[in-house]
């Protein structure tokens, strides 16, 4: 024991080692130091060889000094609320990188004056879509209907139908967040039918505006109806109210491999006023709240003093800009990706994994979209499927990765797994079952 103190390194020593240089950088030197105290309290105890009180302080830091850790996502759910939603295109991570240090973001650099905040993303979606007037960004679509129901409706009604009323996720229910703007919901309709008769019959002198939401994770089938967007819009027109539309899943023209899903264009060009929308689900992008729309109504949004309050930051206007302007986003690469190519894939996999002495098989799977929409439709999909324990481990390599157990096997989905994620995804498999 007496032996062991004597040798272990000084902590200041251990410090102005250069192997810690970058550690110190990137963790600064409070969180360098503990892991160094730490190692060398392991020592005394006789837990660790001196000579390794460094190597040991090194494993121990991460590689970052923000807790998220990058994960692969083989659930098969496209767009997975838990894991972020949306993974960022290459554009859009650059473009991050870039705007995370001293930027132009309101400033005119011809003139010396004051900019327009985030002009050139504003632009890049006014240029995406031409049928709306004005463009505004806030925090999420959460934040976009809140703003909105604010400046037309607090003190007086929003119509909205029965069947529209939902509830997002993680018990985050829409009729309670545009209530507590201080406006009230008139109900219309029933939950599987509302007509054009239940929406005239219900305005009046204080409606604010009426909502049409699209119900973006669940589906009404059976004895139905529903009054399209242009019925809708003429009434409104024709009481001088406004239609805000709730595309929620942010694609602002018609995807043709999802024919049930609204999309910005569709919803303006048919006569809704304004229309809201995610930027982290379809669209790709990072966390924001998208509103498109006529000039008066956008204007007025913009410059209520609660916009303010929603506003995003340079970093989230760059990796939006770069997700509108660029090219084809993870999230589009996923959704179109062929299952004859996924399933070769899977099949690589299979035959290395093997190789390895390990049992596995290429299978066809189902993938979804998911929290951000399109529910009810699934995707051809292949899948890497191995026994089922091994969905745990898998969890605790390094990255992790996320299976679906599916029939008591675990399945590794390829549809939402960049292929240039392959060797990563194989090498947390054979560490997650080496030794098995
Ligand atoms: C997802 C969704 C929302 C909430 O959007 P956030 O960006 O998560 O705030 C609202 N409405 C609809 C229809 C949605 O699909």
């Amino acid at each position: 024991m007496a032996d062991h103190r004597r040798s272990i390194p000084r902590t200041d020593a251990l410090l102005a080692d250069p192997r810690l240089t970058e550690a110190r950088r990137l963790l600064g030197h409070a969180r360098v130091k503990a892991a160094i105290v730490a190692a060398q309290r392991r020592a005394r105890e006789g837990d660790l060889p001196p000579e390794e009180v460094l190597t040991a302080a090194l494993a121990a830091l991460p590689a970052s000094a923000s807790g998220l850790r990058p994960v692969i996502n083989a659930t098969g759910v496209l767009l997975h609320t838990n894991l972020g939603r949306a993974p960022l295109s290459a554009a859009a991570r650059q473009a991050v990188v870039l705007a995370a240090g001293v930027t132009d973001v309101e400033l005119d650099l011809a003139t010396g004056g004051r900019g327009r905040r985030g002009r050139t993303a504003l632009a890049a979606l006014a240029a995406a879509v031409p049928a709306a007037e004005a463009v505004h960004v806030v925090n999420n679509n959460a934040a976009a209907l809140a703003l909105t129901a604010t400046a037309l409706a607090a003190g007086g009604e929003i119509l909205i139908s029965r069947g529209e009323l939902i509830e997002i996720g993680d018990g985050f229910r829409l009729p309670d967040l545009l209530v507590s703007t201080g406006a009230r919901l008139r109900e219309v309709g029933m939950t599987n039918r509302t007509t054009i008769a239940d929406y005239a019959g219900a305005i009046g002198p204080t409606t604010g505006m009426v909502l049409k939401v699209h119900p973006s994770n669940y589906r009404i089938e059976g004895f139905t109806a529903d009054v399209p967007m242009a019925r809708l819009s003429a009434l409104c027109r024709e009481h001088d109210i406004p239609l805000v539309g709730d595309v929620g899943s942010g694609l602002l023209t018609p995807e043709p491999l999802l024919p049930q899903e609204p999309d910005v264009t569709s919803w303006l060009t048919a006569g809704a006023d304004l229309v809201t929308s995610s930027g982290d689900k379809l669209l790709g992008g990072p966390q924001c709240g998208l509103l498109f729309g006529r000039a008066g109504l956008v204007d007025r949004l913009r410059r209520h003093p609660l916009a303010r309050a929603l506003r995003v930051d340079k970093i989230t206007l760059a990796a939006l800009e770069a997700t509108v302007a660029g090219p084809p986003t993870p999230t589009w690469e996923s959704l179109h990706a062929d299952q004859v190519t996924l399933r070769s894939r899977a099949e690589s996999l299979v035959a290395r994994l093997r190789d390895r002495g390990i049992d596995a098989e290429a299978v066809d799977s189902r993938s979804v979209v998911g929290g951000g929409g399109a529910p009810g439709v699934s995707l051809p999909s292949a899948a890497v499927a191995l026994d089922r324990r091994a969905a745990a481990a898998l969890r605790e390599v390094e990255p992790p990765v996320l299976a679906r157990v599916d029939n008591g096997r675990c399945l590794l989905d390829l549809r939402a797994v960049p292929a240039d994620q392959d060797d990563t995804l194989l090498a947390g498999v054979l560490t997650a079952l080496a030794g098995e």
